[in-house]
This record gives structure tokens, sequence and C-alpha cells, in this order.
């Protein structure tokens, strides 16, 4: 079953200079990309970044990424039928 992964990107301020939800994911589910259309690494604004679940058939449900958040802005639900 795939989870469904959201991030509260009010919460989740500086994503780019935090990470450590990035970090601590064994399965690399979680991925950095932004808010707004495609533009270059090092041209976008820092503050347009934002978290997402990515390769969410990688989640193991460990609950690592929502307990290791500072700002409380992941949360992690299984559900029947709640991919996304
Ligand atoms: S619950 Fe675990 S496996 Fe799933 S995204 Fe969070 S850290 Fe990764
Ligand atoms: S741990 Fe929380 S605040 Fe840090 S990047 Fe991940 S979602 Fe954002």
């Amino acid at each position: 079953m795939l989870p469904t992964i959201t991030v509260d990107d009010e919460k989740c301020g500086d994503p780019l200079s935090c990470r450590k939800c990035l970090l601590i994911c064994q399965t690399h589910v979680l991925g950095l990309g932004t808010s707004v259309g495609v533009k270059k690494y090092r041209e976008t604004d820092p503050q347009y970044f934002v978290v997402r679940g990515v390769r969410f058939d990688k989640c193991t449900g460990c609950m690592d990424c929502v307990e290791v958040c500072p700002n409380n802005a992941i949360q992690v639900s299984f559900s029947e039928g709640g991919a996304r």
C-alpha cells in the first residue's frame, strides 16, 4: 500500500537549509523540488524549495521523517486507496 505523504510548506520554511527529513530517510522517498517553474537550481530563490514525497513505493512507514522534523511539518499515513 502506498502512503499519503503531506508536507506543510508553511511549517517547512527553509528545506534547503534543514534537509533533516531528506537525510534520515533510508530509502530516499522524499525529494527536494520547487514550487515554481523549472529554473536552474542555483538561480531559484531558496524560499521556493519544497519537500515532497517522490518514491512512494519505497516508504517503509518508519516515521523517522515525521519524528526528525523540528517543525512538525510532515505527515505520513497509510489508508485504503489513499495513495498520494
Ligand atoms: S516514513 Fe520512513 S521510509 Fe517513509 S518517507 Fe518517512 S523516513 Fe522515509
Ligand atoms: S525536516 Fe521538516 S522542516 Fe526540515 S526540511 Fe524536512 S519537512 Fe522541512
